[in-house]
C-alpha cells in the first residue's frame, strides 16, 4: 500500500526452502552437512558476551590471518554479511543506469534481482549448447561484468586464463568473479589482483567453511577498488559483520586441517553420487562445486523434485526453458547420497512400473 513507486513491481529472490532442521534431507541450498570447527565454541561464546560493545567495523583479527593465508594485504580485503552483501555493495558501487551489467542467462539468480532493484541495464549473455560460458562473448562489453566460477547452477569451472582474458579485455569495467565454490575444484582468480586494478574476486563462507548460517563473505581486490566498495559499506553498514561471525570466521581459517578434511568427503561424496547417477540412466554436467546439475530422459526435472521432496529429500528445480530437465542436488554425506539413490531408484522403477 504504501510502497514507492518504484519497488511496486520488484521480483524479489526466491530462497530454497528452509523447513524446520530434521525432517529433511536438505540439499536444495547448498549447505555443508557439516558444522563448523567445534573448538571455536568457547571463543564464539566469549564473543557473544562482550557484545555490549559495538563489533570491530574492519573485521581486523580475521582480515590478518585471512591475508596471511590467501597471501594478501589487508588493504586488499572487504568482509561483509554474506557475498550477498558484497554483491549488492558492488552493484550500488559499480551498476547504475548508464554502466549496466552483463552476466550469463543460466547463472545465481540474484544477479538478475539486483540489477532490477538498483534499476542496471542487464545482459544476459546464453550458455553454449553444452552449458559453458565463452568467455569471448564477455571482451569489451562496457558494463560491469559478472562471472560465478565455476559457474551455479551448472557446476563447470572457467579456466584462469580465460578469466584473465576477460578481465584484460575489460579494461575500463569491473569484471566481479564470484567465487562462491572454487574450493570444490578450480584455480581462484586472486592470483590476478595485483596484476589488474579493475577485477574483484568475492567468495563466502557459507558453502565450503560450513558456515551458512553466519553469514560471512569477502571481497578480494586492488587497494584502490576495495577503498570504493568501503566507500559503500560504510555509508550503508558498517557494523555488518558481527562480532561472533568474526571470531568463527577467523577460526575456520586457522583450522585449516579440518576445512580441508570435510572439503575432501564431500568431493568423493560427489564423485560416488555421479557414478550412482550414470548407473540409473542421469546425465550429469561434470561438478567442480558441492552440487550437481543433472537429468534423465524419463522424468522432468519438476517431477523428480516433487517425487523426492513427497519422500522428505529437498533438493533445488529451476523452471526455464533450459533447466527445466534438471535438478540441482547438493552433495551431503555419503549416507544423505546412498540415501537420495535409494529413493531416486525407487521412483525412477514406479515410473516404469
Ligand atoms: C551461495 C552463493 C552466494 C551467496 O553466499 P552468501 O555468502 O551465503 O550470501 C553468492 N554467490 C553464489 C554463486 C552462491 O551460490
Amino acid at each position: 500500500m504504501f510502497i514507492v513507486d518504484k519497488y511496486k513491481d520488484l521480483q524479489e529472490y526466491v530462497p530454497g526452502e528452509q523447513p524446520k532442521a530434521g525432517t529433511y534431507i536438505k540439499l536444495n541450498t547448498n549447505e555443508s552437512p557439516y558444522s563448523p570447527p567445534a573448538c571455536a565454541k568457547e571463543q564464539v561464546f566469549d564473543a557473544m558476551m562482550s557484545t555490549k560493545i559495538y563489533n570491530d567495523t574492519e573485521c581486523k583479527e580475521l582480515a590478518e590471518v585471512f591475508a596471511k593465508k590467501y597471501n594478501v594485504s589487508t588493504e586488499n580485503l572487504l568482509f561483509a554479511n554474506g557475498s550477498d552483501e558484497i554483491l549488492y555493495f558492488c552493484f550500488m558501487a559499480f551498476c547504475d543506469e548508464k554502466i549496466g551489467a552483463c552476466f550469463p542467462d543460466i547463472t545465481y539468480g540474484f544477479y538478475r534481482v539486483y540489477s532490477k532493484f538498483f534499476c542496471t541495464p542487464f545482459e544476459e549473455i546464453p550458455l553454449t549448447d553444452d552449458y559453458k560460458i565463452n568467455h569471448t562473448e564477455y571482451f569489451n562489453k562496457g558494463k560491469t561484468i559478472i562471472i560465478t566460477n565455476p559457474n551455479a547452477p551448472t557446476g563447470i569451472v572457467m579456466p584462469l586464463e580465460n578469466i584473465e582474458e576477460i578481465v584484460k579485455n575489460n579494461p575500463k569495467n569491473v569484471v566481479i568473479v564470484d567465487e562462491a565454490y572454487i574450493d570444490f575444484g578450480g584455480e581462484s582468480a586472486i592470483s590476478l589482483i595485483d596484476k589488474y586494478p579493475n577485477i574483484l574476486v568475492c567468495g563466502t563462507f557459507s558453502k565450503s567453511r560450513n558456515m551458512a548460517g553466519a553469514r560471512l563473505g569477502y571481497a578480494i581486490a586492488s587497494k584502490s577498488l576495495i577503498a570504493e566498495v568501503n566507500k559503500i559499506k560504510f555509508s550503508l553498514n558498517p557494523y555488518n559483520v558481527n562480532s561472533m561471525t568474526q571470531v568463527l570466521g577467523k577460526i575456520s581459517i586457522e583450522q585449516d586441517e579440518y576445512f580441508k578434511e570435510c572439503i575432501e568427503k564431500i568431493i568423493t561424496a560427489r564423485e560416488k553420487f555421479t557414478k550412482d547417477l550414470a548407473d540409473l540412466g542421469f546425465d550429469t554436467i561434470k561438478s567442480n562445486t558441492n552440487f550437481v546439475f543433472t537429468k534423465h530422459k524419463n522424468i522432468s526435472g519438476e517431477e523428480l523434485y516433487k517425487k523426492l521432496k513427497e519422500r522428505f529429500i529437498l533438493v533445488r528445480f529451476f523452471n526455464t526453458e533450459r533447466t527445466k530437465d534438471f535438478v540441482r542436488i547438493s552433495i551431503g554425506t555419503k549416507e544423505d547420497m546412498d540415501t537420495v539413490v535409494k529413493n531416486i531408484k525407487e521412483i525412477l522403477e514406479e515410473k516404469n512400473a
